[in-house]
């Protein structure tokens, strides 16, 4: 008899009392095979992760090839996985010269990025500047970064010197701009005017999401190469925090990268889809500006599993799938569409107030309280953040009855399926949606 978990595992973001899953023993494309042999459509890749979809064979291949050759190496030697993805990635991002720092995930490469950040920029207790509204990782100095009202409970972002600024929320500008990109530069000049404010001396990094997180801010197309300007200007570092926004889930390999090279930030921190999320890995990606400076230094951090081969070994493998498998132009077409089936969802039903990402296979629908259709979007939040609506809880639940599975953050329902998914699949889960909108969310009668 299989044995269940729900007494025994203390589950991550769940009430325990409360968590109820189906036990998943297999996965094949964009489905999660089920225990009682049901399948489920997975609209969410899991974490934001499972880029690759479920039980890739050509990462099943490559971690059965390594674990056969050498399971584990520590970082005081070679390991010819490592040198492969390193190579690789520094190749794909253009930071040729630069290096590879491995971690096993996206909050310790945070972590290491700040580090790494302040021991190269000679600041070694910097001010790191954040943004409110973004998410970084559940690691003490992680949750210091992230601006996220869960993890603010918990932490003084302050012991860690790290600083918030408003995000470039275009939807409820925190600035009081009605456009989009103007809210963008706005977001940069406030970032500009922090560390005027602290003295570059004193700031070590601007860490930040480069055009989408799982808080559902998308920023506008002006935020990002702003904030090039601005620190590059104030000779601070920027950091893309790329863990949930690369490979293709923004429609380029670097979400950055649709701004052009002007637009590169001197260090990058990777996860998730690194491997396809088959084997835990993360990366921090410095570049050769910012690696010669401690070319000759002690660097004073490390993980036991740095670089561990079988999940570079995975990481190679992934980065071949993307690349020969052309996952990500496909991301970027089927994005598109997402995003206009989505605005084709938010004409039908008043709750939705906003649509925002589609650059990849990342949307956003915003809800918002009952507007009538021929008025516009009332902007007032379904319930207050972060909670979650029990309306769209209740969506949730019959989509699952029905076989698909939605993320939601508060008000927010994050579309952000493998890059694998048939397009019919991805068409019959908007027309769940389509019918679940009107079932839990019928406009009230006049
Ligand atoms: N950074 C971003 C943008 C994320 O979305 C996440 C996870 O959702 C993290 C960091 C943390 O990554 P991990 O859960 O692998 O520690």
């Amino acid at each position: 008899m299989a044995i269940e978990e729900r007494h025994s595992v203390l589950h991550s973001w769940s009430v325990q009392a409360d968590w109820r899953a189906p036990t998943v023993v297999g996965g094949r494309g964009a489905r999660l095979l089920l225990a009682d042999g049901g399948s489920i459509l997975d609209m969410s890749s899991l974490a934001e992760c499972s880029n690759l979809g479920h039980q890739h064979p050509r990462l099943i291949e490559a971690i059965r090839a390594q674990a056969e050759r050498l399971c584990y190496v520590s970082n005081a030697w070679g390991a010819q996985p490592r040198a492969e993805l390193a190579s690789m990635l520094l190749e794909r991002s253009g930071f040729e010269g630069g290096r590879v720092f491995f971690t096993l995930g996206g909050a310790d490469a945070n972590e290491n990025a700040v580090k790494i950040a302040r021991q190269a920029s000679r600041k070694p207790r910097g001010a790191v500047i954040a943004r409110d509204r973004s998410y970084h990782g559940a690691t003490h100095l992680a949750m210091a970064l992230s601006g996220d009202s869960r993890t603010q409970q918990q932490v003084d972002a302050a012991a860690f010197n790290v600083q918030h600024v408003p995000p470039p929320y275009a939807y409820r500008c925190p600035f009081g701009s009605a456009n989009a990109d103007e809210c963008g530069e706005r977001g940069a000049h406030a970032v500009a005017e922090r560390i005027d404010a602290l003295g570059a001396d004193a700031v070590a990094a601007v860490l930040m999401e480069p055009n989408a997180g799982t808080n559902g801010i998308v920023a506008p197309d002006s935020y990002w190469p702003a904030l090039r300007r601005v620190t590059a200007e104030r000779g601070v570092y920027l950091v893309a925090d790329e863990v949930m926004s690369a490979f293709g889930r923004c429609g380029e390999w670097f979400a950055w990268q649709r701004h052009g090279d002007d637009a590169r930030p001197d260090m990058m921190t990777l996860a998730k889809g690194l491997t396809g999320a088959a084997v835990p890995l993360g990366a921090v990606v410095i570049a050769q500006h910012v690696a010669a400076r401690i070319e000759h230094e002690m660097l004073y951090t490390g993980l036991t599993y740095c670089g561990h081969p079988l999940a570079c070994a995975a990481g190679v493998a992934a980065l071949q799938a993307y690349a020969e498998e052309g996952l990500i132009e496909r991301s970027r077409r089927l994005g598109a569409q997402l995003f206009a089936d989505a605005q084709r969802l938010q004409s039908r039903h008043p709750v939705i107030g906003d649509v925002r990402g589609g650059h990849g296979l990342f949307v956003v629908l915003e809800l918002v309280q009952d507007a009538p259709a021929d008025s516009g979007s009332t902007h007032a939040p379904l319930a207050p953040w972060p909670q979650t609506p029990p309306a769209l809880k209740a969506l949730v639940d019959d989509a699952m009855a029905a076989g698909v599975s939605f993320a939601t953050r508060g008000n927010l329902l994050l579309l952000a399926p493998p890059l694998v998914i048939e397009e019919r699949e991805l068409a019959d889960a908007i027309a769940l949606l389509d019918t679940l909108l009107a079932r839990h969310f019928a406009p009230s009668p006049v």
